[in-house]
């Protein structure tokens, strides 16, 4: 991978950081954010947690087997009751795969450059007290349905680094505008002067690459116009989402309020 990845050290990660890994063979991957204490805080499908198939346990393995516990921590794969977001260690995170930080505020050139999209973003990051607080925060009051598309582990993570939502013609959310978000700017890109920046066609793989990197420009949160910051605080209302635990919702909203 040389200089297209962001492979970092155990020692060289910080509480608030986006870190990321990839599993099943970096066609897939997982992100989360670093809170300290060795613990990472992520957003995994909600089925999965309640399903006793296998089907993509290999995406989470191996922290997603509620019957395995954790060898070193005990309350790794904590979560709340219905909720997709979950605390783990460091260990079960990444599982057997390498430890990678993401990038914000990145240059729209760099942006450009990093051929794997979902690396890096051209927004700007919050301090770690706020990224670590949202992603306590949505620990204890969930964050809606994992969709693969729309609501995964990633937009998990860039939220609670950058605060930042899309925000589509309905006002705010995010359920059903895959063909917004997925289909529209990929069409556009593809009879656009930016498809002189794809890869030459050696391979379906490399034009599938090129075109998932030009998406992600498109719709990267940090040039996308339609994107509002929500306090966390005002997730669940904003995006219509059922709260599961009320009293915990209360409680925790009326503790520290870092909004930005
Ligand atoms: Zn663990």
């Amino acid at each position: 991978m040389g200089l297209l990845t962001n492979r970092v050290d155990r020692s060289e990660i910080k509480p608030g950081d986006h870190i990321y890994t990839y599993r099943a063979v970096f066609t897939y991957s997982h992100h989360g954010i670093f809170v300290g204490g060795s613990k990472v805080v992520h957003f995994r499908p909600e089925q999965n947690l309640n399903s006793s198939t296998a089907t993509t346990s290999d995406f989470y393995e191996p922290t997603s087997s509620l019957s395995s516990p954790c060898p070193t921590f005990p309350d790794c794969g904590f979560r709340q009751p219905n909720s997709g977001v979950v605390l783990s260690c460091l260990d079960c995170f990444l599982g057997n795969g390498s430890l990678y930080c993401f990038e914000y505020g990145v240059t729209p050139s760099v942006f450009l450059a990093k051929v794997r999209g979902g690396t890096c973003t051209t927004a700007a990051s919050d301090p770690p007290e706020a990224t670590i607080h949202r992603a306590m925060y949505l620990l204890q009051n969930g964050f809606g349905n994992y969709d693969v598309f729309q609501n995964n582990c990633e937009d998990f993570a860039l939220y609670c680094k950058s605060g930042l939502l899309i925000m589509d013609k309905l006002g705010v959310g995010r359920s059903g505008q895959a063909s917004s978000v997925v289909g529209a700017p990929l069409a556009a890109l593809l009879s656009s002067p930016l498809k002189l920046l794809m890869p030459s066609p050696v391979g379906v793989a490399t034009v599938t690459a090129g075109m998932y990197c030009m998406s992600r420009y498109a719709t990267d949160i940090g040039v996308r116009s339609d994107v509002i910051k929500v306090a966390v605080e005002d997730l669940a209302v904003n995006l219509g989402w059922v709260c599961h635990d009320e009293d915990v919702a209360d409680n925790e909203a009326s503790n520290g309020q870092i909004v930005s």
